[in-house]
């Protein structure tokens, strides 16, 4: 368990510095966050530049797709696959992001705990978009946890730990409390994950391989 908190040196060392990782303003990682679910970072783009081309006023982006009807929503962000259930998700956020009047500034003021909990109560919102808007939305010091993350501490550590909390847990203790670092850190898992140690991993290829239990 100690050991888990060289991870972010040692990939940092692979990857190098992946800044905050996640691209976007504050409003397109709050869109982005539900888009993204099992599909690949192209066709969010593409999700979000129908949405773009569709919404003259980028700067009130949230307050804009609030007002459309489920139906169009679907409709632009169809490219990101899952497209009514997306909708509805995003619907339900929008909801909720409404009593804030869409406004950043406000939810970053409300407490990081007492927001996930908002969150969680939002239908079709998991810990881990909860999480990634808290993270890289709002700049709250929480890891977020991905399948690629169990994954990798399970290979490289022998920690088989499935429990979204228990993991994140996990990195809340061995990292200090830093939005920075918790947002390259997730990056590089998620670079890694890509990279090298995908489903079949590339193990010859893997410059901590000598570090890693799966390989030895
Ligand atoms: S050695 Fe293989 S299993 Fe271990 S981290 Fe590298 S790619 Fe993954």
């Amino acid at each position: 368990m100690e050991k888990i908190k060289n991870l972010y040196n040692d990939l940092l060392e692979i990857y190098g510095d992946v800044g905050k990782w996640w691209p976007g303003t504050p409003e397109e990682i709050i869109i982005t966050s539900v888009l993204t679910q099992n599909t690949n970072w192209k066709n969010v783009e593409k999700a979000l530049e129908n949405i773009y081309s569709f919404s003259n006023n980028s700067k009130n982006l949230l307050f804009n797709l609030h007002k459309l009807p489920k139906n169009k929503l679907s409709e632009l962000i169809k490219p990101a696959g899952f497209y009514n259930i997306k909708a509805e998700r995003l619907k339900n956020l929008l909801d909720f992001l409404s009593r804030y009047k869409f406004k950043i500034e406000s939810l970053k003021s409300i407490d990081t705990y007492h927001l996930r909990n908002q969150l969680l109560k939002i239908k079709g919102i998991g810990k881990e978009t909860a999480d990634s808007i808290l993270l890289y939305a709002l700049d709250k010091p929480i890891f977020v946890v991905d399948a690629y993350t169990k994954r990798i501490i399970k290979r490289i550590y022998n920690i088989n730990e499935k429990e979204y909390d228990k993991v994140q847990e996990i990195f809340h203790n061995a990292y200090p409390e830093s939005t920075e670092l918790f947002q390259k850190l997730h990056g590089l898992i998620v670079e890694h994950a890509k990279a090298l140690c995908r489903k079949k991993p590339l193990c010859d290829q893997c410059p901590i391989n000598s570090k890693c239990n799966y390989n030895l």
